[in-house]
């Protein structure tokens, strides 16, 4: 089955916003045996919608489009389909009911824009959309079909889910591709590579090597006829790859650093405090990315000044005989975190993020520590010179780090 996916809306042609939902659906696809050929960028304009619309029709078994879904007059997605098919749109008396509703419930009388949104055209049938006003539409026309979603990723994705990819599942009859991320921190590309040399170079499952801000990614890719045996034939190389690099995998799949060490904090039963400098924050707000993240992490300090850290409890005979960019510093600083908030463990980071040198040490070279329940972690590195890549680079280490340690701790605990 050939895709295409329409990306809908001007604000993402004046470069305004981001197109993520076509790079998240596309990422949805091989796993259904979908097959995806173009993505399209386009603003709200309804000749050059229909046209799109109509060589989509042509070219394509089935168009998924996001966006021009909403209630105002620049949203003319539906106008598009039904000018393409050459169909009237109507208004559907029970979704204008529900849309009543939906308003009612907040509180407010329903503008009269929002009629548009209860219009079907003999083609099509309602997608519903909890989280919205705007329901998608399922197309289907001479063997082909059209789903249009609405733009925001939190209304499309749960459509996604609930609504289209079951309908694609029983559709769909071809192989499928199904994907296993096993995400390593520690270890050289050239050592792994080494060390599992056997499963490179085959087809079926494929083995890729990535390099990552968060480590070296190791990517199982397996095409089958369903997916479950595609995911069965993962699963040997998969158990070789956990038994030979164990120690230095910390996650799988779209998992995170701060979902990784936050899952072993939480199923420790244990807390975490933060003292950081040059990531300026960056740690404490990946921490926090992760909802119920309170119940583990006590706060973090950012100390992007001698004052602070001296306020905070680090020594001044360490930054004296050490300067603030140093590991013993950051040890001081993890040990400072953590007593001063009480946790069960301290993280620390200091480095030098630019864009002078600081200390004669390049910009770039960062410290990282962590004080546990009864052993401590040192790490240095030198990570390229660009800002982001500075802050991101040693959260994500800090982060994976704190989770090896927690989870060796707890081994040693029970
Ligand atoms: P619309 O359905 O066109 O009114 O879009 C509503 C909102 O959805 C936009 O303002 C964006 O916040 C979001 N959105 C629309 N299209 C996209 C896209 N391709 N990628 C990410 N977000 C989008
Ligand atoms: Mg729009």
């Amino acid at each position: 089955m050939k895709a295409e996916i329409l990306s809908i809306g001007t604000e993402l042609l004046m470069g305004e916003l981001t197109d993520t939902n076509a790079s998240w659906i596309a990422g949805q696809l091989p796993a259904l045996g979908i097959r995806l050929q173009w993505v399209s960028i386009l603003g709200d304009d309804l000749e050059q919608l229909t046209e799109a619309f109509s060589r989509g029709l042509q070219r394509s078994d089935v168009i998924f489009t996001t966006g021009g879904l909403g209630p105002t007059q620049d949203d003319l997605t539906r106008e598009a389909v039904a000018a393409a098919l050459g169909e009237t749109p109507t208004v559907q008396q029970e979704v204008v009911e529900n849309l009543e509703r939906y308003f009612a419930g907040r509180g407010i009388a329903m503008p009269s824009h929002n009629i548009k949104q209860a219009h079907l055209i003999p083609s099509a049938t309602f997608v519903q959309n909890r989280n919205g006003t705007a329901p998608g539409w399922w197309v289907e026309s001479a063997g082909r079909i059209i789903v249009c979603m609405p733009g925001p990723p939190g209304e499309m994705q749960p459509i996604w889910h609930e609504e289209v990819a079951p309908r694609l599942r029983d559709m769909v009859d071809e192989e499928v591709t199904v994907t296993r991320n096993i995400k390593t921190l520690g270890m050289s590309e050239a050592a792994i590579d080494e060390e599992i040399a056997e499963f490179f170079g085959h087809e079926n499952p494929y083995l890729g090597i990535y390099s990552k801000a968060d480590g070296i990614h190791l990517r199982v890719i397996a095409r089958a006829k369903d997916e479950e045996t595609a995911r069965q034939m993962i699963v040997p190389v998969e158990a070789a790859i956990t038994d030979r690099l164990g120690p230095y995998i910390w996650g799988y799949d779209a998992e995170t650093p701060e979902e990784a060490a936050g899952q072993a904090l939480s199923e420790a039963g244990l807390t975490l405090a933060t003292m950081e400098s040059c990531s300026g924050g960056f740690l404490a707000n990946s921490i926090t990315d992760i909802a119920g993240s309170h119940r583990y992490y006590r706060g973090g300090i950012v100390a992007t000044s001698t004052r602070m850290l001296l306020a905070n409890g680090v020594p001044a005979h360490v930054l004296e005989e050490h300067g603030v960019v140093s590991q013993e510093t950051a040890t001081a600083m993890a040990q400072a975190a953590k007593e001063c908030l009480d946790a069960d463990y301290g993280v620390a980071i200091t480095g030098v993020l630019g864009p002078d040198p600081q200390e004669d040490q390049p910009v770039g070279q960062v410290y990282i520590a962590i004080a546990g329940r009864e052993s401590a972690a040192q790490l240095q590195f030198r990570t390229p010179p660009r800002r982001i890549v500075i802050k991101r680079r040693v959260a994500n280490t800090a982060l994976t780090e704190l989770r090896k340690l927690v989870v060796a701790e707890k081994g040693r605990y029970e």
